[in-house]
């Protein structure tokens, strides 16, 4: 049997979001996501601990698949430009697919969304209104973001070998391991890095990494 709206909203720690932004709150919906609307206050530090402090209206739509999808977001009161990193429809585009898949993966909750996702996202948005650079460095668009991740998520070095790796984490296990590993070593992919590939693969599932990789070389 399906969860009731109130075993997800309490596996979501909805309640404990609410009072930890009690700006933000439950907004009508024309259809089964839930909303959450109103004023996202935060504080939140750069890399030299200085901390900044802002507020940004906000609207979050949360699928009643959530975690299996991810939530989106806009900021309705119109102080990010449409130039700054946005998707189609307005909506932020809080980083690459795989990046928020695994946060939720492990901490499927609205705690993990709105302080791992959403909010360094806004202080991105606030530190670069001040700065004209991003605080943490920045993904570039499309493809090149998504290898960009994914090099740093399998330790590459470079884009061809992380698309490698994407290739092998999209194949089932034992013939993975026959694989020549993508880093470039020479040994085969189960004696270099198949742990770091194996874990990946049971986090998100193989068929997660064959999307990205169709999806990454249908776009090339
Ligand atoms: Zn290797």
């Amino acid at each position: 049997m399906a969860d009731t709206p109130r075993e997800l909203y309490a596996r979501w720690r909805l309640q404990d979001t609410l009072l930890r932004y009690p700006g933000l709150r439950i907004a009508p919906s024309t259809n089964d996501d839930l909303v959450l609307a109103g004023e996202l206050h935060f504080r939140a530090a750069d890399l030299n601990g200085l901390t900044f402090e802002d507020q940004y209206e906000v609207e979050l739509r949360v699928p009643s698949d959530f975690p299996r999808r991810t939530p989106t977001a806009r900021e309705t009161g119109g102080r990010i430009a449409p130039t700054f990193h946005k998707l189609e429809g307005d909506l932020l585009c809080l980083g690459a697919r795989t990046e928020l898949r695994l946060l939720l993966v492990q901490s499927p909750t609205l705690i993990t969304f709105v302080e791992r996702i959403l909010i360094p996202y806004l202080f991105g948005h606030t530190y670069f209104t001040a700065h004209k650079r991003m605080p943490f460095g920045e993904l570039e668009h499309g493809n090149e973001g998504l290898l960009q991740h994914f090099a740093s998520l399998f330790g590459a070095s470079d884009r061809v070998s992380a698309l490698e790796f994407v290739r092998v984490a999209s194949l089932r296990r034992r013939f993975a391991n026959k694989r020549a590993c993508p880093c470039g070593s020479g040994r085969r992919l189960g004696r270099c890095h198949n742990r770091k590939v194996n874990h990946l693969r049971e986090l998100l599932g193989r068929s997660w990494f064959l999307k990205e990789l169709r999806s990454i070389e249908r776009e090339q």
